[in-house]
């Protein structure tokens, strides 16, 4: 029996530029089993109609697990001094990349904790070597940096960024992220969206002193930037953390988050990511993708480091090629597809449709 009230507010979010934080509210706090299918019924719907069937393929090297960040989730902070560190070559980094062009990818993502010791030169050159070797997408996530660095790597060639701002809630910002400055994530948000990045936000659901309005507000930011893509994952406690006691993050009210995100911000490029299949394996992928998801992000890193990036624990190692095939057989259990072009930001190709219109 179709719930009017739900139904309401499900149109009414999706019609709105700005949806009313209260129906988002609503939204996220929805229990009842029959209720929750409906919204993430409406949020596949959003997403067959504005990205379509296809899932993308990213695949992430992690290339450095070097950190100067104290945040109190991550496993990679540099007050945890249970974790070996580790830096890749530019050769090895390199080897990496032209496995993942054999299987087929056309998106890197070089992932690595947030290293002063960063050579921007050295990652220019790697740029430059990478996108005139290969004709892929690059995407960086390397955290908090310079303008002038993000202006160089985009001259390099690198095409996207993906910056989580993890939370909009400034003083719960504060609370996790001892010594760093929100003003200062948001800058370098904006400046990577203003030097022409194809940007990515995102959060984490299950965060200490996190309420249902802060998620809300997570989202309204996320509409509000326009972002290019946005990943929502669950908190998973690493015990070498100060945040190591809490409670796992719901898987439930992240499947929640990534379908109201759907809903409200329409064509974003959304994964399934890495933090939800360690929550719950293959189901959670699937759920995700059937909850406003269209993108994978099969792991590239050499086998020999994988243990080593541990952000958070449960990330099982399984090869690039296995990970694909399992894809693979979820996209067609899901009847759909994998997607083996580029994958760039719609909202980049309309504003681009719109300017050629213009010109
Ligand atoms: N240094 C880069 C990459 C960070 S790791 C940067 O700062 O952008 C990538 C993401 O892992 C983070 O943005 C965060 O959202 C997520 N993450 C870190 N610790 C986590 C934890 N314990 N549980 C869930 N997600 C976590």
């Amino acid at each position: 029996m179709i719930d009017v009230k739900l139904q309401s507010v499900l149109s009414r979010v999706y019609d709105s530029d700005v949806p009313a934080r209260s129906d988002l509210e609503y939204l996220l706090a929805l229990e009842e089993p029959s209720k929750v299918a409906h919204l993430f019924a409406f949020a596949d719907a959003v997403r067959k109609e504005h990205v379509g069937d296809g899932i993308l393929l990213r695949g992430i090297i992690e290339f450095s697990n070097h950190c100067r960040n104290t945040c109190l989730y991550c496993g990679l902070n540099r007050d945890n001094s249970h974790l070996e560190r580790y830096r890749l070559s530019r050769w090895q980094i390199l080897q990496r990349v032209e496995k993942l062009v054999r299987c087929g990818i056309k998106t890197v993502v070089l992932q690595s904790g947030e290293e002063d010791a960063l050579d921007p030169y050295w990652f220019e050159q790697l740029i430059e070597e990478i996108t005139s070797k290969f004709d892929i997408a690059v995407t960086l996530s390397v955290g908090q940096k310079s303008c002038r660095e993000y202006e160089l790597w985009k001259r390099a060639g690198a095409n996207r960024y993906l910056l989580k701002i993890e939370t909009i809630d400034p003083e719960l910002y504060a609370s996790l992220h001892p010594g760093m400055s929100f003003d200062n994530h948001l800058r370098c948000t904006f400046d990577l969206q203003a030097i022409g990045y194809q940007t990515g936000s995102g959060n984490i659901v299950g965060l200490r002193g996190q309420t249902i309005a802060t998620l809300a507000e997570d989202i309204l930011f996320f509409r509000e930037r326009d972002f290019d893509m946005i990943s929502v994952g669950p908190f998973i406690p690493n015990r070498n953390t100060a945040l190591g006691g809490r409670p796992l993050g719901d898987l439930g009210l992240t499947l929640r988050c990534m379908a109201v995100t759907r809903i409200v911000t329409k064509n974003t490029h959304i994964p399934s990511n890495t933090a939800i299949a360690s929550l719950a394996g293959r189901d959670g992928t699937i759920a995700a993708l059937q909850a406003g998801a269209n993108v994978v992000m099969p792991n590239f890193t050499p086998e020999a480091y994988r243990n080593l990036y541990e952000i958070y624990p449960g990330k099982k190692y399984i090869t690039p090629e296995e990970s694909i095939s399992q894809i693979e057989k979820i996209a067609s259990e899901l009847t759909r597809y994998l997607d083996y072009n580029r994958g760039d930001s719609l909202k980049c190709k309309k504003e681009q449709a719109t300017a050629t219109a213009e010109n």
